[in-house]
């Protein structure tokens, strides 16, 4: 669907849509460097921060909480005088005239030279009957928000990467007992992740299995069939929570018009985290990278927007130029 490009307009040197560590980080340096910027956010600013326990690898705090990082790195950005305005972004478009414009769905279109993407991701769903139905009734995407719903109960975590090695260990805080159900004979996650969930007493693996239906009654969900992957065999596992954590979807979809991506839609940058179209700039989940860690997603940010500034003192010379030439 086309977005509405027809709002009243606000005018900026830069936006930057997501609110993540990324974004924050990119807001950031941008008012630190007297930047007319914006950064635009649908919720709370965090991103993924929000979605995560503790932190215990972002250097000089050994153990801080996913929200109240999110919280000071927010405050941090705001000190040095960054809006963060609360719409809902449907599309940004690179116009004729060679300005971005951000359409939202407040109205309000924004309107800038170079564009900073720090949207993330979105959570992958497994795609299997009942996932749907029991959302919020079992079925969840985020262990922080859920997980104190289930204290003293049997549930089950979908997965075997970093997130489901982790949030399945901090899930433990509340649960009887889980079961991590993953679709081959060895995770993914990181060694030291891997190694948390094995010395878990309440942490049950089960091995090259998938999930194929998610059941319950009116009251929530109560079971899931499971297949093993080698015999074949089908089972019903009795638990009443599924946490499902099996990788991310990069949020490119608000992009009209082509940029360079990956095959799994991750959008391609050079060094300086310039995109295929000029004046567009990714950083944080939403790029083709080696690994999606908070500390790569804020020196990333800090490059991006170092280009960005770059670039905008780039375009301005260029078209005062023009300017002169043609009267
Ligand atoms: P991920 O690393 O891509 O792992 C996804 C897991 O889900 C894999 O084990 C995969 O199985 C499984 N999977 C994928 N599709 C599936 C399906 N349809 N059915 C069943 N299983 C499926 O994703 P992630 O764990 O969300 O992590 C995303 C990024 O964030 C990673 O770069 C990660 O390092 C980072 N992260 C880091 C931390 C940390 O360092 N503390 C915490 C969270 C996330 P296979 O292994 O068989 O492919």
């Amino acid at each position: 669907m086309e977005s509405d490009w027809s709002g009243s307009e606000k005018a900026y040197e830069l936006v930057i849509v997501g609110a993540g560590p990324a974004g924050l980080t990119a807001g950031l340096y941008a008012r630190r460097s007297e930047l007319n910027a914006v950064l635009l956010e649908r919720g709370l600013p965090g991103g993924q921060l929000l979605n995560t326990d503790l932190i215990d690898d972002y250097p000089g705090l050994p153990e801080v909480e996913g929200r109240e990082l999110a919280d000071r790195m927010a405050r941090h950005a705001q000190k040095f005088g960054l809006p963060i305005d609360t719409v809902d972004v449907a599309g940004i478009k690179k116009m004729a005239d060679g300005d971005f414009r951000i359409a939202t769905n407040q109205g309000t279109v924004y309107r800038a030279p170079a564009v900073i993407l720090t949207a993330g991701g979105t959570p992958n769903k497994l795609e299997v009957p009942g996932e749907d139905e029991y959302l919020g009734k079992g079925v969840s995407y985020c262990a922080i928000c859920d997980g104190a719903f289930f204290k003293g109960e049997t549930i089950a975590v979908a997965g075997g990467g970093d997130a489901a090695a982790e949030e399945a260990d901090f899930l433990t805080r509340y649960v009887e007992k889980l079961y991590l159900i993953h679709r081959r004979d060895e995770l993914r996650a990181a060694r030291l992740l891997q190694k948390r969930v094995f010395e878990n007493p309440k942490i049950e693996v089960i091995w090259d299995t998938v999930i194929e239906e998610v059941l319950g009654s009116a009251r929530g969900m109560s079971q899931l069939r499971l297949r093993n992957v080698n015999s074949g065999e089908e089972s019903l596992l009795d638990v009443s929570g599924l946490f499902v954590f099996i990788g991310f979807r990069p949020n490119t979809g608000l992009l009209e018009g082509h940029a360079e991506h990956d095959a799994g839609g991750y959008l391609i940058t050079d060094r300086d985290m310039r995109t295929s179209i000029p004046g567009l700039f990714v950083a944080g989940d939403v790029r083709a990278q080696l690994t999606r860690q908070i500390t790569t997603a804020v020196g990333d940010a800090t490059t991006a927007l170092i280009a960005a500034e770059k670039y905008l003192t780039e375009l301005k010379e260029a078209r005062r130029a023009a300017e002169t030439v043609s009267p």
